[in-house]
């Protein structure tokens, strides 16, 4: 069936109009009963510049110049193999026909003819007028009028001996990258090495460290951190944060609950929202139930962080149904990156439209473009996730129009919400 889709021109804009009128599995039909995506509601999300909440875009370098190792605190493509999901398979359509419709036959090409620019050139090809960069450092290519810097926190989480939190190859693999990310926190904030109490470390490194992200521009801090551990955040006592510190020995957990929230505390002071990783990941060692959005309820209601915006990055899947009840805490956001590059548009549409149905004002795009493979690069991967995103909310907004749910003006409001405003408005972009 895929293979079935229409070649798509070479415009991603155009190419999203095309892909939601014709595509094969846009005109199957739905469980509701609904078709393809009503016309003039594809003809909006194809128009609308999106605000993409999250993604690892790679920073282009010179020739000679070493290739951007950047693009995320944890990468995923040095791991065991696993079981890859067909979509995200070399030889998949999807694959195929993204590189095909990206570059043509010659993607060196492409880079070389932009080169400083490459990296915009590859947004406005996705239809993408700001992306949230969600990486260790920005740098030259990566211009801050179409990237926003979202940078990682995990690493400030984890100060001491972490060899007793290594259970598998995966977290082998994880550990000693944010132990060198610290180190990096360490030098940047001008601290030698380990301050001798927690208090010191919170004002002199973690504090330091995130004052220094928000001059530098980011709009939130990251958190990878269902990959180390489960996302269940405790509340403990400061005294037990500051003996753990302290001697090394005892609850480490109690040690990094008090940082995160210390850290959520401060991105709240800040202005800046907190990012997590809230869904399956990457690694055959994945402790999916230690992702569940239902841990990180005592987190969302803890008055003293109801200021604090939380975003649930990748909607929670599978547990998307568990994120459309915490999307009525006012503190807490969603977007739908991760599942539009593992999952059909209309798999992706049936959770988008119980989250439209619900809070629309807390759903955002995104693409979770990254550099997964050499077939698969962040830019084919960007469009892939794009083209399904588009579809997926065209199919869901269709459907609601469709049942009556909604009127015409509303569907296409809500396109803009879910694009771009809902975005706009939560990073105060312009
Ligand atoms: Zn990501």
């Amino acid at each position: 069936m895929l293979a079935m889709r229409l070649p798509c021109i070479s415009l991603a804009i155009v190419a999203a109009i095309a892909c939601t009128t014709t595509s094969p599995r846009s005109t199957a039909s739905a469980g509701s009963g609904d078709a393809a995506v009503d016309p003039q509601i594809a003809q909006e999300i194809a128009r609308i510049k999106a605000v993409d909440n999250h993604a690892h875009p790679v920073r282009p370098t010179a020739a000679g110049e070493k290739p951007d190792d950047e693009f995320d605190a944890l990468p995923v493509d040095n791991l065991e193999p696993q079981s890859d999901p067909v979509r995200q398979r070399p030889g998949s359509a999807e694959v195929v026909n993204a590189g095909r419709e990206l570059f043509g036959a010659d993607k060196a090409a492409a880079v070389r003819a932009h080169q400083s620019d490459y990296a915009t050139w590859v947004l406005d090809r996705l239809g993408i007028d700001v992306m949230l960069a969600n990486r260790v450092a920005m740098g030259p290519g990566l211009p801050a009028s179409r990237f926003a810097w979202v940078p990682f926190a995990d690493a400030l989480m984890y100060p001491l001996d972490n060899q007793p939190l290594i259970h598998h190859p995966d977290h082998k693999a994880f550990f000693p990258l944010d132990e060198k990310l610290l180190r990096r926190y360490y030098a940047e904030s001008g601290v030698a090495g380990k301050p001798a109490t927690l208090g010191e470390y919170l004002d002199k490194v973690v504090r330091a460290t995130l004052e220094r992200h928000k001059a530098a521009g980011a709009v939130a801090e990251k958190y990878e951190m269902a990959y180390l551990r489960s996302l269940d955040i405790g509340n403990p006592p400061r005294t037990a944060a500051d003996a753990v510190y302290a001697t090394g020995a005892g609850d480490y957990k109690a040690l990094q609950d008090y940082i995160f929230r210390f850290i959520a505390s401060e991105c709240g002071r800040l202005g800046l929202a907190v990012h997590i990783h809230v869904a399956h990941g990457g690694g055959g060692y994945f402790n999916v139930a230690g992702a569940n959005p239902l841990l990180l309820e005592p987190l969302l209601d803890d008055p003293s962080l109801r200021k604090v915006n939380f975003v649930l990055i990748h909607g929670g899947w599978p547990f998307t149904a568990e994120i459309t009840p915490l999307l009525t805490k006012p503190n807490a956001y969603v977007d739908f990156s991760e599942q539009t590059a593992f999952t059909s548009a209309r798999s992706v549409s049936e959770v988008l439209r119980k989250w439209l149905e619900y809070v629309p004002e807390k759903v955002m795009f995104a693409t979770d473009a990254y550099p997964e493979s050499k077939e698969l690069g962040w830019e084919e991967a960007g469009l892939i996730a794009a083209k399904t995103g588009r579809e997926a909310l065209g199919l869901a907004l269709t459907g609601m129009l469709r049942d009556n749910d909604i009127t015409r003006d509303r569907a296409l409001e809500l396109a803009r919400m879910v694009l771009r405003d809902n975005a706009r408005r939560l990073y105060k972009l312009k």
